[in-house]
């Protein structure tokens, strides 16, 4: 069985989807502070094998009891707070939790002899880029807390990986957007911070706005540019990774994005356009943490992985907003 944490959030439960579209049985281990019942209910929907354990990875007790109950072979682990604003805010929350939570989990797998773990790392660790696009060797200097949590949990992998020969596969996460919305999963956050569903929402609700944070960097139009990457190509990513973590039993770390810079303006016109609908905006001041450009080389997944992003961004963009009314259909 494939153990995957934070299966009740957004990658995770695209990830859930992934494994047991292909086979896999999937036990869910969520605290439900970030994922939703709902989902889990939707996945169950069409497919029966999969197992929800509500736990907490700061609690070791939840770990204990469900590494003892099930026979687990891999662990997918995405359970993280993931907001770049509210981490720089909150630093004791996020490093108890995205840290001491997989320092819990690492030490109970080694304790049950799981020795196979796929993380949910970030493109937050390298930083303000000193070159783009942004390989995997590139320098790891992170800006912000959220990345610096990520870090230290790769650093911790490497150790384990040393002391106890645990091995790790590191998918390190460019920006993620889309949903699976005919199967009724997508993007669901109680304060909504990212920037397609905010786009989407103020299309959706007269009077909602959506704000552009920062309009002088040093970019082409001003505005900050990323590389967007449809999340149901990211959730194969994690099967394609566990394949090959299980073949060669070796830690190793893959960028996963598209190579194709959009800019926050560049985001709105496509929205616009793809839904043929108004974008009403307004210019806000920088948002702390965030730098100007991001873009990933993501040609060692596409070699060693065998992986290839298959929704564009136009499917994404699509898909999102036909979640995103499912979505407010729930309210
Ligand atoms: N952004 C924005 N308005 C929003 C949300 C995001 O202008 O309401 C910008 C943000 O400053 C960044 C980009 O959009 O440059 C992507 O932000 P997001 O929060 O989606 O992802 P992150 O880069 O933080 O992982």
């Amino acid at each position: 069985m494939i153990l995957i944490t934070g299966g009740a959030g957004y990658i995770g439960s695209h990830c859930s989807i992934e494994f047991l579209r292909n086979g896999f049985d999937v036990i869910v281990f969520d605290n439900f502070s970030l994922g939703h019942k709902k989902i889990i209910d939707n996945i169950m929907f069409n497919y029966p094998n999969i197992v929800l354990f509500q736990g907490d990875l700061r609690n070791k007790k939840d770990l204990d009891i469900v590494f003892r109950k099930y026979q687990i072979d891999a662990v997918v682990h995405l359970a993280a707070f993931s907001q770049v604003k509210q981490s720089i805010l909150e630093p004791e929350v996020y490093y108890e939790n995205n840290v001491l939570g997989t320092l819990n989990l690492l030490s109970s797998m080694v304790k049950n002899n799981v020795l196979k773990i796929i993380f949910s790392s970030s493109a937050a660790i390298y930083g303000e880029p000193s070159y783009i696009p942004v390989d995997e060797t590139h320098p790891k200097n992170p800006i912000n807390t959220y990345g610096k949590t990520k870090l230290v949990v790769e650093n911790i992998m490497d150790d384990y990986d040393l002391a106890y020969g645990l091995k790790s596969i590191r998918l390190r996460y460019f920006n993620v957007l889309g949903a699976n919305y005919k199967e009724n999963i997508g993007e669901w956050h109680d304060v909504e911070t990212h920037l397609l569903p905010n786009i989407i929402k103020s299309v959706l609700k007269s009077k909602f706005k959506f704000k552009i944070f920062g309009a002088n960097y040093p970019t082409f139009d001003g505005t900050c540019i990323r590389d967007y990457i449809d999340v149901e190509d990211i959730a194969e990513a994690h099967r394609l990774a566990y394949n090959y973590l299980n073949k060669n039993n070796k830690t190793d770390v893959f960028n996963l994005g598209s190579q194709d810079g959009v800019s926050v303006k560049q985001m709105c016109n496509l929205v616009s356009k793809i839904l043929d609908k108004k974008i009403s905006i307004e210019y806000t001041s920088k948002r702390q943490g965030d730098c100007a450009i991001l873009l990933a080389d993501s040609s060692k997944a596409k070699k060693i992985l065998n992986w290839k992003a298959r929704n564009s961004i136009s499917d994404s963009i699509y898909n999102a907003y036909q979640w995103e009314k499912i979505l407010e259909s729930f309210s």
